[in-house]
């Protein structure tokens, strides 16, 4: 008996398929559903000459900051390169004559980082950020090796924005 069903049921499938390859069912069901949402408002954006809006707490590329009068924030504590999940950051440090820590190297690998923030939110001196920059890229692995120079230019270059960023989200903390 359950021979007799195995060898019936595939000809019932079959037949109705046939028709609704050939009535062309399908198709006008895709096209009815484009119709329908062809006058609707559009959602998608045409990136990159449009853009969605971004969270202050975005997390992109990194920079080190600087405080205004044009010290490094960074007191090489090593709190976010312990924090790192990633290991990505590398930091050798130094006293200064005045008696100051300060980094002598501060190295991001941004091919190991995973952008959770972690080192952001560990800083106590609002030393590294992450920027709200997300269209850059690497053409070989050297180019997302960040030295501390390049994490500061980031930081100069966008200091800004940066602080905007924090202020706003400042009364959420
Ligand atoms: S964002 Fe996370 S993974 Fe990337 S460097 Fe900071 S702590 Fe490490
Ligand atoms: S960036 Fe912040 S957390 Fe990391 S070593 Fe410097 S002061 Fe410490």
């Amino acid at each position: 008996m359950s021979n007799h069903f195995v060898a019936r049921t595939p000809s019932v499938f079959s037949l109705k398929d046939f028709l609704y390859s050939f009535l062309l069912i399908e198709l006008f069901k895709g096209l009815a559903l484009t119709g329908r949402y062809l006058f609707r408002r559009k959602v998608t954006v045409q990136f990159p000459e449009e853009k969605t809006p971004l969270s202050p707490r975005f997390r992109g590329l990194h920079a080190l900051r600087r405080y205004e009068n044009g010290e490094e924030r960074c007191i090489a504590c090593k709190l976010c390169e312990a924090v790192c999940p990633a290991m990505a950051i590398t930091i050798e440090s130094d006293v200064r004559a005045d008696g100051s820590r300060r980094t002598t190297r501060y190295d991001i690998d941004l091919t190991k980082c995973i952008f959770c923030g972690f080192c952001e939110e560990s800083c106590p001196v609002d030393s590294i950020v992450e920027t709200h920059i997300l269209e850059y890229h690497g053409e070989k692995r050297g180019d997302l090796y960040f030295t501390k120079d390049m994490l500061l230019a980031v930081g100069d270059r966008y200091e800004s924005v940066i602080a905007a960023a924090k202020q706003s989200d400042a009364k959420y903390r």
